[in-house]
């Protein structure tokens, strides 16, 4: 698993630093309201489970799936699955927390379903953004870091499923990707990334 990665870009240690200094952004911002963060399956699994232990406040724990189909960088056609019930979102005060911001459509499109379904106030954390890739107007409200525009892997991330156990962010080898015994074509986002 780890020969497949081509560089790594911020090490279990980093990561952690970066990800203390979001929950301090986050415990000051939501300190007296009560909240839920709503995390985004499956890819912000291993992100949100850091991130909700460092921040010393009341808080609840919610998920969503977001499936794109087809060319999810072009349709933004989203799927919601295990959506939160009324009871969960109605007049409640939302962190989604997703584990990156690419085209900015899966969040613009949860940031809106939230709302449209009643949360007093919906927020965004990811764990990496690249806003090079920046399809719609959509800024996260916190981040833990910004990536280049290349297809990385671990801590939650996966290629075909794969890589998510990684402790690190790498960017993937081309040569896995290139593999037709790996893709059937590029590492486009798959079901419930
Ligand atoms: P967006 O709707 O912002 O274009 O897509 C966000 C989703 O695309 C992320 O939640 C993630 O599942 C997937 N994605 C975008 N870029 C990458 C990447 O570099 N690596 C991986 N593994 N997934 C990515
Ligand atoms: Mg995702």
């Amino acid at each position: 698993m780890h020969d497949d990665i081509e560089k790594i870009l911020y090490t279990e240690a980093e990561i952690i630093a970066g990800i203390n200094r979001v929950a301090g952004e986050i415990t000051t911002a939501f300190l007296g309201k009560k909240f839920t963060v709503v995390s985004v399956l499956k890819g912000s699994c291993v992100f949100a489970s850091d991130l909700i232990r460092r921040i010393p406040i009341p808080l609840e724990l919610a998920f969503v799936s977001a499936s794109s189909y087809g060319d999810g960088t072009l349709s933004g056609q989203l799927d919601l699955n295990f959506f939160p019930t009324d009871q969960e979102v109605r007049g409640r005060r939302l962190l989604l927390v997703d584990d990156i911001l690419d085209t900015g459509r899966t969040m613009h499109s949860l940031v809106s379903a939230f709302r449209e379904r009643g949360a007093l106030e919906v927020l965004s954390c990811v764990f990496l953004d690249k806003p090079s890739r920046r399809a719609v107007d959509y800024q996260a409200d916190f981040r833990c870091f910004e990536v280049e525009n290349l297809f990385v892997v671990g801590y939650g991330l996966d290629f075909a499923g794969e890589y998510r156990n990684l402790p690190y962010v790498g960017a993937l080898h081309p040569a896995v990707y290139d593999n037709p015994e790996r893709t059937k074509g590029s590492p486009e986002p798959s079901p419930q990334t």
